[in-house]
């Protein structure tokens, strides 16, 4: 209970600017265990499939990037609600997909507002090491996808398209992600070698404004890896994340000494300063260097899905509103 207490209060002094971080540095600096790899991460129960396909890699020492990609591959192509096909649609019933890559040297690829292709992320890791840029959108994705040997998919399936239709009887544009409704999926992987990479893919906000972005395939906002220090990933109310780059945030927390679940937990909270925090879902997924593993959530419900030690293991995450 103390621990605890005195854990609130060096958080509370946390939160009045980063000028306070060196000081309370020293409090929570952990001694670096020997790294836990390889490791697998991702966000919500489809985390547990994902993170098979990812270990197939890894267990094999292969590379985390190949890892992650993989990993998500699997998400995207299962019929489900809110990541590649099968993703719930925007408000004109488009099915328009976000993803973003980064791997351990800081490189990294985007897709946003990507349609008929059911692997985005396979179309960021070409962004990343075939063209000069970070991210490609909309029209200009697909061409590139198309360039890349991609074929166009229907991704609107039966069951989405019935959501949509019902939706659309009363229509209000009032998009709020509550604890039913989103699920982009989050890797972060270590390989053997020790290094970090990571991913995210998702058809963001259902019912969304045609064009609209969340922070899934904005690096720095969505996900974000630093080899020498941590990777980050998120899911929720992409716009709330966006404003405070929630992954950067955390891998910067975590370079001043944070451990992964207390950067986590900083950030949560910077978010529930925002105007309509009690309305909405975050979930922060967080790998240390060292294989340590950190999340915290918003509200109550946010999961994730863990492979480390030859085993895949689901884990409830603590909230900010209990
Ligand atoms: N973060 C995603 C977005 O805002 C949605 C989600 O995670 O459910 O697009």
């Amino acid at each position: 209970m103390t621990k605890r207490r005195s854990f609130l209060k060096k958080i509370t002094a946390a939160s009045v600017g980063l000028g306070n971080l060196a000081a309370l540095r020293p409090a929570f600096a952990n001694p670096a265990p020997q790294a836990k790899k390889p490791v697998v991460v991702s966000t919500w129960r489809h985390g547990l499939a994902a993170n098979e396909a990812a270990w197939k890699v890894l267990s094999k020492g292969g590379r985390a990037l190949d890892a992650v990609e993989a990993g998500v591959m699997v998400t995207e192509a299962e019929d489900n609600l809110s990541v590649g096909y099968g993703g719930l649609p925007d408000r004109d019933g488009r099915v328009t997909l976000d993803a973003c890559i980064m791997d351990e040297n800081g490189e990294c690829g985007a897709v946003a507002c990507l349609e008929e292709i059911m692997h985005p992320i396979s179309v960021a890791r070409l962004v990343m090491e075939k063209t000069p840029h970070v991210m490609l959108v909309g029209e200009g994705a697909q061409e590139f996808a198309l360039s890349q040997g991609f074929k166009k998919e229907n991704l609107l399936t039966e069951r989405s398209k019935k959501a949509w239709k019902e939706w659309l009887k009363e229509a209000e544009y009032k998009p709020i992600i509550n604890i039913e409704n989103h699920d982009t999926i989050g890797m972060l992987a270590l390989d053997e070698e020790g290094n970090l990479s990571g991913a995210c893919t998702t058809s963001g906000l259902a019912y969304k404004m045609h064009g609209r972005v969340g922070d899934s395939p904005i690096i720095g906002a969505g996900l974000f890896i630093d080899n020498e220090v941590g990777a980050a990933t998120a899911t929720g109310m992409g716009e709330a994340i966006v404003k405070i780059c929630g992954a950067h945030l955390i891998v910067e927390l975590m370079r001043q000494g944070y451990s992964p679940q207390e950067a986590c937990e900083v950030a949560i909270k910077r978010i529930s300063k925002q105007k309509n925090a009690k309305d909405i879902q975050i979930g922060f997924l967080a790998l240390g260097k060292n294989g340590e593993v950190g999340s915290y959530a918003l509200q109550k419900g946010f999961d994730y899905a863990t492979y480390a030690d030859g085993k895949n293991q689901m884990t409830d995450v603590g909230s900010f509103y209990r």
